[in-house]
C-alpha cells in the first residue's frame, strides 16, 4: 500500500511508464479486425470501416480579449452515416488530432449501433487548451467554429455533443450560432445543451447512470450481489462519479476513487456522495483524502487500478490498462467508464486471464442514448421529465446488455467482440441494404 504522502509527481512518472503508443485509430482498427472474424462481412465493406466517409480540417481565428490573433486548427472526423445522422462529440484539448478523431468517430458508430440508435459515427475538436481561454475567448471560438464546420452538421446531417473541455454552455454558442445562420430555432443541431434551449434533462448524469446499469446487470449475471460486491472507480468526473454515487446507492461497496492528483482508499467503503464530482468542484477526492478520517489512505491512480476488487471501473482517460498493468489487474470484472481505457494488447490479456471486460461502446452509451432522446425532444418540442429519462434509458441499457448477453453466451466470445457482433452486424447489413452508390 502507497503511503499518503505518495506524490503527484511519482504517479505521473508511474502513469508514462504504464502508457503504451497505441492510438485510439489503431485500437479502433485492431477491434474492428478482431470483430469482422466472427461475422460474415464482405472484406471490402471492413476496409471502407477502417476508415472515415469525410474528415473535414477548418482554421479557427480567435480575437483574444487583448486584441490579438491566435489561429487554431478544429476537425471534424464522420465515419459511417448508412443508419443516420452522424453523432458525437466535440473536445477542446491541446492533443486533439487528426487520427484520434477518426478512433473516437469509429467508436460512436459502433456504440450507436450497438444501442440500435439512428445514427452514425463522428466526433471532431479543436486543438486548444480550454484552460488558456477566457470564457469570452471560449464563446468566439466557438461560435467561429460552427460557422466553419456549419455546412456539414445540422439535425439530420451530423449533431455535435459535449466531450472533453466543452459542456452544455458551448453546446448552447452552437445551437444559437447555426440558427442564427438559417434564420431559425434549431436545437436539434446539437446535445447536451442547458435544458433551458431544448437540452434533456438527466443528460449530464447518463453515461455514469448506464455505467451502473451495466455494471449491476453483470454483477447479477456472475453472481455478484451488489450488497457484497466491491467497486474502485478512476476518475470522479461526469461518468465516475455518476456511476459511484449510484452503485454506492444500490448497495455496493465502493472502496476506491480518484482524480487526476491520485486516488483514496478504504476497504470499508466510501462515503461518495460527500465527495464533490470533478464538475462541482475539480480535484475534490484528493482533497477529501487530507480532510478524510485515518482509515482512508492515499494511493496513486496506478495502484487503484491493481487493487483486489470485484469491479474495476476506469472513467478518466484512455489508455489505463496495458500490456504492462494487465496482468496485475486483480477485478474479476473491469466496466469501461472512459472511452478506450484498455489498449488491445491489454484486452487480449484480460481475456485470456478470464476478466470480463465490458466494452466502452456498451458501457458508457447511455451518453449517447439520452443524446438520442434530447434530439427526439427538440424535433418534436415535447419536453420529457427526468423520470421519463431514467426510464426508458433504463430499459434500452437493459435490452442492449441482454442482446450483447445472448452473443456472449451463443459465440463463447468476449462482451467486447460480442457488442462489435452486434454493432458490425446492423451496420454492414445496412449497408448491403441501401447497397453501394455505382
Ligand atoms: P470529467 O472531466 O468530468 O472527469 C474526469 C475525471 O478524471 C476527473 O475526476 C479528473 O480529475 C480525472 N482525471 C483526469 N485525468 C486523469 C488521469 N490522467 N488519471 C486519472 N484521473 C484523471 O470527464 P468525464 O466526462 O467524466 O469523462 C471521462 C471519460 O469518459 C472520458 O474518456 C470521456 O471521453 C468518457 N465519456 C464521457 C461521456 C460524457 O458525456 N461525459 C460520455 C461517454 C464517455
Amino acid at each position: 500500500m502507497a503511503s499518503k504522502q505518495q506524490s503527484a509527481s511519482d504517479e505521473e512518472q508511474r502513469s508514462n511508464e504504464t502508457t503504451e503508443p497505441e492510438t485510439a485509430l489503431e485500437t479502433a482498427r485492431r477491434q474492428l479486425e478482431q470483430a469482422a472474424t466472427h461475422v460474415d462481412v464482405d472484406g471490402a465493406a471492413i476496409e471502407r470501416l477502417k476508415h472515415p466517409a469525410k474528415v473535414h480540417e477548418v482554421t479557427v481565428p480567435l480575437e483574444r480579449d487583448d486584441g490579438s490573433v491566435d489561429v487554431f486548427t478544429g476537425y471534424r472526423a464522420q465515419h459511417d452515416s448508412v443508419r443516420g445522422p452522424y453523432k458525437g462529440g466535440l473536445r477542446y484539448h491541446p492533443e486533439v488530432t487528426r487520427d484520434e478523431c477518426v478512433g473516437l468517430s469509429m467508436w460512436m458508430t459502433w456504440k450507436c449501433a450497438v444501442m440500435d440508435l439512428p445514427f452514425g459515427g463522428a466526433k471532431g475538436g479543436v486543438v486548444v487548451d480550454p484552460k488558456s481561454l477566457s470564457d469570452d475567448e471560449k464563446e468566439r471560438l466557438t461560435r467561429r467554429f460552427t460557422q466553419e464546420i456549419r455546412d456539414v452538421i445540422g439535425p439530420t446531417k451530423d449533431i455535435p455533443a459535449p466531450d472533453m473541455g466543452t459542456d452544455p454552455d458551448t453546446m448552447a454558442w452552437i445551437m444559437d450560432a447555426y440558427s442564427m445562420q438559417e434564420g431559425e430555432t434549431i436545437p436539434g443541431v446539437v446535445t447536451g445543451k442547458p435544458p433551458v434551449v431544448g437540452g434533456s434533462y438527466g443528460r449530464e448524469e447518463a453515461p455514469g447512470r448506464s455505467v451502473a446499469i451495466v455494471t449491476r446487470e453483470t454483477c447479477e449475471y456472475y453472481d455478484y450481489p451488489l450488497s457484497d460486491t466491491t467497486v474502485a472507480v478512476q476518475g470522479f468526473g461526469s461518468v465516475g462519479a455518476n456511476a459511484a454515487r449510484l452503485l454506492h446507492e444500490w448497495g455496493a461497496t465502493v472502496v476506491a476513487v480518484s482524480d487526476v492528483n491520485g486516488a483514496i482508499y478504504d476497504p470499508d467503503g466510501i462515503d461518495v456522495t460527500a465527495i464533490p464530482s470533478h464538475d462541482e468542484e475539480p480535484e475534490a477526492v484528493t482533497a477529501y483524502a487530507a480532510e478524510a478520517a485515518d482509515d482512508v489512505t492515499r494511493i496513486s491512480n496506478a495502484d487503484l487500478l491493481e487493487l483486489d476488487v470485484d469491479v474495476l471501473v476506469p472513467a478518466a482517460i484512455g489508455n489505463v490498462i496495458t500490456a504492462d498493468n494487465a496482468d496485475a489487474i486483480a477485478a474479476d470484472i473491469v466496466v469501461e467508464g472512459a472511452n478506450g481505457p484498455t489498449t488491445f494488447a491489454a484486452d487480449a490479456i484480460l481475456e485470456e486471464r478470464g476478466v470480463h471486460v465490458i466494452p466502452d461502446i456498451l458501457a458508457n452509451a447511455g451518453g449517447v442514448t439520452v443524446s438520442y432522446f434530447e434530439w427526439l425532444q427538440d424535433i418534436n418540442r415535447r419536453k420529457w421529465s427526468v423520470e421519463r429519462v431514467h426510464d426508458e434509458l433504463e430499459s434500452e441499457m437493459v435490452r442492449a446488455w441482454s442482446e450483447i448477453r445472448d452473443e456472449v453466451e451463443e459465440r463463447n466470445v468476449s462482451w467486447r467482440d460480442a457488442s462489435y457482433v452486434v454493432a458490425l452486424s446492423r451496420v454492414s447489413d445496412a449497408h448491403e441494404a441501401r447497397g453501394l452508390w455505382p
